[in-house]
């Protein structure tokens, strides 16, 4: 598979040049030059198939030209090593948790078939360096889905003082090959200093840096295996006439998988991308202008974003043309007030506790859902990641499950850098 730039200025990449590299040259997101639908007959016969076995069909369609089949399937199997289930919360309304993962959130899927796909493409090379900015989840993510992968280290940039204690210690304490770097600074800050390094020739002349953002093609667009097997699991129950996803947003990198799915031929009749305060994409749909801003913080914290990375993709995909993509995607928008009003009402009705993520996923639905039709919203992590939050909105103790409590006994270890990019690229070039 050959891979072009979003912004058409770089030379196209072969899917090894696109995945090691992760941004192109024009600071272009790389997209995949061909999409393949897959046959009816797949999708009319998905529900008798294992996630495993529906997402291998997935991935040979992107990768298969490129990876062996026996290798690819061992790439998948080891990547959804846990299941993603869907559970009805209401009539009508399913959550597609995606909190069994390591990190008990949906980028586990993404972090670990690109560890894998590093490893695969750069066995024997060595002194890889993977850098990654984070509002919270994705730091937790990649660094689990990389610890003690041989011949790569990773560096994580994360904003002081504004991800959780849970989510800071599922990335300071790791140790081994994996570096915290908490940066006084916001999220748009740190993604800022990762995009200025791929930029940089001094640095990329001393060291091979590589991105694990949700930019990267093997990152993003293994998330579209979960969508695929929502569609078989309703499609077992009878429910699959009619489906309305619901994905809540931030860098868009989860709805893209989902969009790109649907060109495979994936039946999803629609779209909604909630969001948090952050509502750039939301003001885009009502105005066809896409005005970027500085983020504001939110207690759906990972989804922070004032510039969301995948746009591009988005307008790439839709061939920049606003009405199409409105055809497609609506949009809603929660404060934090509304955000909390949501965890508490659904809990109390229905016994399902949200996330502050999965809350805006689970409201816009709710909100937007017409009679016809069925809908599920990703519930994106579990609620024990936000504990504080989440306790303090209903007003009740929650408890952790034993894996996330294991992280809370280990020791910090991060360095401190201020947002200035010469502190960063010094840091880097004496490591
Ligand atoms: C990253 C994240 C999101 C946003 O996903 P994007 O792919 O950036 O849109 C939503 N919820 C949680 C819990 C996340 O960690």
């Amino acid at each position: 598979m050959i891979y072009y730039s979003t912004n058409g200025k770089a030379p196209k990449a072969d899917l090894r040049k696109a995945v090691v590299k992760g941004l192109a040259e024009d600071k272009g997101l790389y997209m995949p030059e061909r999409i393949q639908r897959l046959s009816d007959e797949f999708f009319q016969t998905m529900g008798a198939r294992s996630f495993v076995d529906n997402a291998v069909e997935v991935a040979k369609a992107y990768w298969g030209e490129d990876i062996p089949s026996a290798e690819l399937r061992k790439i998948v199997e080891e990547t959804l090593a846990f299941d993603c289930p869907i559970h009805e919360v209401e009539p009508g309304i399913y959550a597609l948790e995606l909190f069994y993962g390591p990190t008990l959130a949906f980028k586990d899927v993404g972090a670990r078939f690109l560890a894998r796909l590093l490893r695969y493409f750069t066995n024997g090379e060595g002194n890889i360096n993977v850098l990654v900015a984070t509002s919270g989840d994705t730091g937790s993510a990649v660094a689990n889905g990389f610890l003690g992968v041989e011949g790569i280290h990773v560096y994580v940039l994360y904003p002081k003082g504004k991800v959780s204690p849970i989510q800071e210690c599922q990335f300071t304490t790791l140790g081994k090959n994996i570096t915290a770097l908490e940066i006084d600074g916001v999220f748009d800050d740190c993604q800022a200093l990762v995009k200025a390094a791929f930029m940089d020739a001094d640095l990329n002349a001393k060291m091979k840096l590589t991105s694990a953002n949700s930019i990267n093609v093997a990152r993003f667009l293994p998330q579209s295996f979960y969508y695929f097997w929502a569609y078989a699991q309703l499609q077992k129950i009878g429910k699959a006439d009619n489906v309305v996803c619901c994905v809540p947003s931030g860098n868009f990198g989860n709805i893209c998988s989902a969009l790109f799915g649907k060109r495979m031929g994936l039946p999803i009749k629609r779209f909604i991308a909630a969001n948090n305060a952050n509502s750039v994409f939301y003001e885009f749909l009502q105005t066809g202008e896409y005005t970027p801003r500085p983020s504001i913080q939110t207690i759906a914290n990972a989804m922070d974003v004032g510039d969301p990375s995948n746009f591009v993709r988005i307008w790439d995909l839709y061939g920049h043309n606003a009405e199409a993509i409105r055809k497609d995607i609506s949009g809603a928008t929660y404060s934090d007030a509304q955000i909390a009003e949501t965890i508490k009402d659904c809990y109390k009705r229905t016994g399902y506790l949200l996330d502050p993520h999965g809350a805006c996923g689970y409201r816009a639905l709710k909100e937007g859902l017409k009679p016809e039709e069925v809908g599920f919203f990703c519930e994106t992590a579990h609620p024990a990641k936000f504990k504080d939050t989440v306790e303090r909105i209903i007003e009740e103790p929650i408890s952790i499950p034993e894996h996330l409590a294991a992280f809370m006994k280990g020791t910090k270890q991060s360095v401190g850098l201020s947002k200035n990019y010469y502190d960063f690229k010094a840091f880097l070039m004496n490591a």
